[in-house]
This record gives C-alpha cells, sequence and structure tokens, in this order.
C-alpha cells in the first residue's frame, strides 16, 4: 500500500494506518476539500453493477482525500435502487451522508468527510 499523507504535519504514513504516527491527526478524516463525480447510470449497468460502482468510487475516494462524491444515478431503476445501498454505507460508517442534488433528482451528492 502506497504512503498517506499527513495534510495537518506531512508526515507521509506507510504503515497503512488510520492514525498519523506523527501527530496522531485520523488521516481517513482528512480532505482537501475536493468533489469527485461519478455516473453510475449511463452505461446501461444494472442495479448491482450500479452499486459495486458506487462502492468502488466511495472506496477510491476514501483512499484519497475527497470531500464530496457527485453520483449520477438518471431517472431510471437505478434512482430508487440505489438509496438501500447509501443507507447501508451509512449504516457502516463508509460514508457521512448523502442527498438528493437541489433541483437535480438524477443526482446525489455523497459526504464522504465533514
Ligand atoms: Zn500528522
Amino acid at each position: 500500500m502506497k504512503g498517506r499523507e499527513c495534510l495537518n504535519c506531512g508526515f507521509i504514513e506507510v504503515s497503512g494506518g488510520d492514525i498519523c504516527r506523527k501527530c496522531d491527526a485520523v488521516l481517513l478524516e482528512q480532505t482537501d476539500g475536493s468533489w469527485a463525480k461519478i455516473d453510475i447510470a449511463h452505461d446501461q449497468e444494472t442495479v448491482q453493477q450500479a452499486a459495486e460502482k458506487l462502492e468502488a468510487a466511495v472506496k477510491k475516494h476514501m483512499a484519497g482525500y475527497t470531500r464530496y462524491l457527485r453520483v449520477v444515478i438518471g431517472r431510471g431503476k437505478i434512482q430508487t435502487a440505489i438509496w438501500p445501498h447509501l443507507s447501508r454505507l451509512l449504516k457502516a460508517g463508509k460514508i457521512k451522508s448523502f442527498e438528493e442534488e437541489p433541483q437535480n433528482p438524477g443526482a446525489l451528492v455523497v459526504t464522504l468527510r465533514d
């Protein structure tokens, strides 16, 4: 596993641990405030594939510093079917919150870190 730089002190933590050994910051909660976007509905995905794409994206961005993930869910079956998956991620503590994008029910905003 690649090292993760502590945004607080600059130490590169290579142990894969969640806490910076130098300043005790919680590494997985550190964010640069950035946004990322993923589309899980416009490549003829099944609900299962959409859920897998979503989980993979959450995992990938949790390994980085992304704060918000904008998830395009379209207006088909995935739009409603993805909510239980998000609820599960929320209960598992893998995301902080999620909500429909204002004025756009075809997209969600997932907050990965506060
Ligand atoms: Zn640190």
